[in-house]
């Protein structure tokens, strides 16, 4: 039971808290031992009641102004699972906020408002030791403890940790390092008798360099960390810290190497990654490609998206800046030429490709990405394999690629190869010429126009297969109508009941009481919330949850079930963390039926 620790905001691992002490602590945080004196940094916490080698202690005495480290022994990093088990701490159940030592051998629930990483110092430096360690810790403790690692932090380290699922770090390091002589920035460790001049704008570094000594270097190292610490923050509220680490990581090596291998590691930060957001997302570089939200867009565009316009010709074509694409310049003459003969789908990178239903549906019209003309090998390649999968159970008559030169035409022509397809080309020059377009018209006479009823109706079947799972769209909205206009649609039942809308923002689809309905009578799995027997309004609480599916994440529409009520709603955690949390928004309601 978590008491005196919630989480409020997410970015993949990394997360807004607050440790609710006396004084309320905003997560991602600086702390330090109470009555510590470290100039700069705001103070806190972590009173340690100390190891438990010498003898058997009676439990601390704590308040609500600290957090309190139960007593705890230390083993060595690597101790055999046995011996760590023989010797594991039985930590007492305490009515103040506490912590609990772990290692990644005994992380578990030991009802701690804070889990310390012990060791965390010979984790870092290493990528693959520290995911390891890291990534076992946080699977195995509730999700709504704070997890701290001791006296790593720097400022060039500290929005990795953070990324990683850091909450809670300490000044500790910077201040030996600057003791050391050593001046600390976000990209560098100076030696300090090298440094002619300081870049600097904070207090510590403002009078004549030749007065500037160790006790100086101190200070500006844990200004400089509590300073990475705020635009951290920012970052992570604004659902924007992967744009930042992937510049920042490129001043240490190690740092890099914990990114790409967290990626690696897909699923632990995979669970953690909302379905859509508000926030743009900034493709610059090439670790772009291998972030969760352009690998899944991928797989459920792969796997789970049916080419439904497959009885006309495909017409592939180039994404523009503008999105979502079909409010571009460029796109609106492809649509003249096509006029709804054919099927069009975009080829992008770093997304892949987006069929037509899918152009706003995240992160299909929230992304940015640096247009130089060419592509990279790596683009090529991935873009390559993802066309390759889309077509490879497609059965198009005719496929046109309306594709500029350069990228596109030679992943068009290595794709036709390899699934050894006819591809019509049609562009001279520039897609957007009268003479492409021409080209392009021309190619498709003789097919007819879609209705637009059908148009829609398959945008909203296509959305709800990426959405819910792959055979939604025809189970769950086989015979429905639309209302409005694209795309702000409304989608009724053949009685006119409404059964969800287009949530324009994110492409995805809102479920009404009678969408849900369908969802739990279809046979695509439902995301399930059970809850204790009471109506939930505006929202559910982590404590009134009993269960709920494994494969729900941030930004999924869930069904909320209990003895008393049915609804849907927008869930605000992972489903593993919704198991786990007992403090905590889990979902946002939308719709509620009393039972
Ligand atoms: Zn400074």
């Amino acid at each position: 039971m978590t008491d005196y620790f919630e989480v409020h905001e997410r970015d993949g691992p990394a997360r807004i808290g607050e440790l609710r002490l006396a004084d309320a602590v905003v997560t991602p945080a600086l702390v330090d031992d109470v009555d510590a004196d470290t100039p700069g940094t705001v103070h806190r916490v972590l009173d340690d009641a100390g190891g438990r080698w010498a003898a058997e202690r009676d439990p601390p005495a704590g308040d609500d102004t600290a957090v309190t480290v139960l007593p705890h022994r230390g083993l060595p990093a690597g101790t055999p699972d046995e011996v760590a088990e023989a010797f594991a701490d039985d930590y007492p159940d305490v009515e103040f906020p506490s912590g609990a030592v772990v290692s990644p051998e005994t992380a578990g629930d030991h009802d701690a408002d804070v889990t310390v990483l012990a060791g965390a110092p010979g984790y870092v430096g290493h990528g693959s030791a520290f995911v390891d360690a890291l990534t076992t810790v946080k699977d195995g403790v509730p999700a709504d403890t704070a997890l701290y690692l001791p006296g790593v932090a720097t400022p060039r380290n500290v929005a990795t940790l953070v990324y990683a699922g850091v909450d809670l770090v300490d000044p500790h390091r910077a201040v030996v390092r600057g003791t050391e002589g050593r001046y600390l920035t976000t990209d560098e460790a100076y030696f300090l008798e090298d440094l002619d001049e300081l870049p600097c704008a904070c207090p510590a570094c403002q009078g004549p360099r030749d007065d500037f000594d160790r006790t100086d270097c101190v200070e500006h190292n844990v200004r400089a960390l509590a300073a990475e610490l705020v635009r951290v923050r920012r970052r992570v509220r604004d659902g924007r810290l992967r744009d930042y680490i992937e510049g920042q990581v490129r001043q240490d090596n190690w740092l890099t190497a914990t990114v790409r291998i967290m990626d690696q590691r897909y699923g632990y930060v995979e669970r953690r990654t909302p379905l859509i957001r508000r926030a743009e997302l900034s493709a610059t570089t090439e670790d772009a490609i291998r972030r969760v939200e352009i690998q899944r867009f991928a797989e459920r565009v792969t796997e789970r998206y049916v080419p439904r316009f497959a009885d006309r010709p495909l017409v592939l074509v180039p994404c523009s800046a503008r999105k979502p694409y079909s409010d571009s310049q460029s796109h609106k003459q492809y649509h003249d030429a096509v006029q709804w003969r054919a099927h069009m789908v975009s080829m992008t990178s770093p997304i892949g490709v987006v069929p037509q239903e899918l152009e706003l549906t995240y992160p299909a019209q929230h992304y940015d990405s640096v247009v130089t003309g060419n592509w990279s090998a790596n683009e090529i390649e991935f873009v390559s394999r993802v066309l390759e999968a889309y077509l490879d159970g497609a059965d198009y008559p005719e496929i046109i690629a309306h594709v500029p030169g350069e990228g596109y035409r030679d992943i068009c022509e290595r794709v036709a190869e390899a699934l050894d397809l006819d591809v019509t080309y049609t562009v001279r020059d520039h897609p957007t010429t009268a003479d492409s377009l021409g080209n392009l018209a021309a190619e498709l006479e003789g097919w007819d126009t879609y209705q637009k009823s059908t148009r829609e109706h398959r945008t909203i079947q296509a959305v709800a297969d990426y959405q819910f799972g792959a055979g939604a769209g025809d189970a769950m909205f086989p015979d429905t109508s639309t209302q409005g206009r694209y795309p702000q649609l409304r989608v009724d039942d053949s009685d006119g009941e409404q059964l969800a809308a287009l949530a324009q923002q994110y492409g995805v689809l809102s479920l009404t009481i009678a969408g849900a309905r369908r969802w739990v009578d279809s046979d695509v799995p439902t995301k399930t919330v059970d809850i204790e027997p009471f109506v939930p309004h505006g929202s559910v609480l982590a404590p009134g949850i009993v269960d709920a599916s494994d494969d729900i994440r941030v930004g999924d529409e869930v069904v909320v079930r209990g003895d008393a009520a049915f609804g849907v709603g927008r869930a605000e955690m992972h489903g593993a963390e919704m198991q786990s949390s007992t403090r905590g928004i889990a979902v946002q309601m939308r719709h509620v039926e009393e039972l």
